[in-house]
């Protein structure tokens, strides 16, 4: 919409060349805004936008001189907001030392001064795309973990029960899942106050933590009740694992002298084609767990294979 203008300006001067290219740009850019509309690759068509007006905006300087270089400076900007930060550098200083070499500007304390003032620029887009991604990258942690405890939070949960549903559906990927819930924990904090119960729920989360393997999940679902998700679980192992839990918990747990239990209901995903059901299954197996005097594991019973079809 800013180039617009200018395009029937050169146009109506009978500038062709920096008409067709003006019209050039305006149409690379809408067209890819469309692509990356319609197909979402968003990435793809930035990389190509910067490409495209990189270019452009280089072919103009070279025809019109000094006006046509002040497009260099929202070009060297707009890098930043586009794409990648080293890739945005890589463009913009390939902008600025392919200028010169286009005759654009004729003195060379013009061509100094334009190095110095888009070097500038440069400069304080890429610190600024630092600092967004640094910041972006601090938010994105915020917002997935639990600031008591450290471990991942229900947001967090939401995202990778439907990575596991989905691995499950496309590629058959076991997937075991237990619910962990604190022993009479009430009862702690009644007793030692809800600072005490507190550092209970941070020593019981890193107790767990340092028991699971890397591509386990750990979450604290609400409370003092937590979740894991255990992808590439059998049935066997899952059950073995969650035993060790508890029992890790019952020898390691304390406060005040007061060993503390964890009681923990367990599903393998197996047809469920949402999260609910799954969930329900652990769920009421802790609730088994907790009726049978907590401190145990419950496991949902295994689904009925399929009845096979009557042949003949
Ligand atoms: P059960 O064995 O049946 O699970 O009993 P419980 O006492 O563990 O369970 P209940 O649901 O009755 O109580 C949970 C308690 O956890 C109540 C609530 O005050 C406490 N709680 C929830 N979140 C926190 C927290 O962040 N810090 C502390 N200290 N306590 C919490
Ligand atoms: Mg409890
Ligand atoms: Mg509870």
């Amino acid at each position: 919409m800013g180039i617009l203008p200018f395009a029937v300006l050169r146009f109506a001067q009978g500038n062709w060349a920096v008409g067709v290219a003006d019209t050039f740009i305006i149409l690379g850019i809408a067209t890819l805004t469309t692509y990356a509309w319609w197909s979402g690759q968003t990435k793809r068509a930035c990389v190509a936008v910067v490409f495209v007006y990189t270019l452009g905006g280089l072919f103009v300087a070279s025809q019109i001189g000094p006006p046509g270089i002040m497009w260099m400076y929202p070009v060297l900007l707009t890098n930043f907001l586009l794409v990648r930060r080293l890739l945005a550098m890589t463009a913009s200083l390939f902008a600025l030392a392919a200028l010169p070499l286009t005759g654009a500007l004729e003195h060379s304390m013009d061509v100094i001064a334009f190095l110095v003032t888009g070097g500038i620029t440069c400069a304080f887009s890429f610190i600024f795309a630092y600092r967004t991604d640094t910041q972006r990258a601090q938010l994105e942690d915020l917002a997935c973990h639990d600031p008591l405890t450290g471990t991942y939070n229900r947001r967090a949960l939401e995202r990778e029960l439907r990575i596991a549903l989905e691995g499950h559906r496309r590629y058959g990927t076991p997937c075991g899942l237990a619910i962990l819930d604190i022993d009479h924990f009430k009862q702690i904090n009644d007793r030692y106050g809800h600072e005490a119960g507190d550092s209970v729920l941070m020593d019981f989360a890193r107790l767990i933590q340092r028991q699971i393997r890397a591509g386990d999940r750990f979450f604290r679902s609400g409370g003092e009740e937590f979740l894991l998700l255990v992808p590439g679980a059998t049935r066997e192992g899952l059950l073995v694992f969650c035993e060790k839990l508890r029992a890790c918990v019952a020898e390691q747990l304390h406060c005040n002298g007061e060993a503390i239990t964890v009681s923990i209901g367990a599903a393998m995903l197996e047809t469920d084609t949402e999260a609910g059901p799954w969930l329900a299954r652990a769920d009421a197996a802790l609730y088994r767990a907790k009726h049978a005097g907590r401190n145990r594991v419950e496991f949902a019973a295994a689904e009925p294979a399929p009845a096979a079809t009557a042949t003949g």
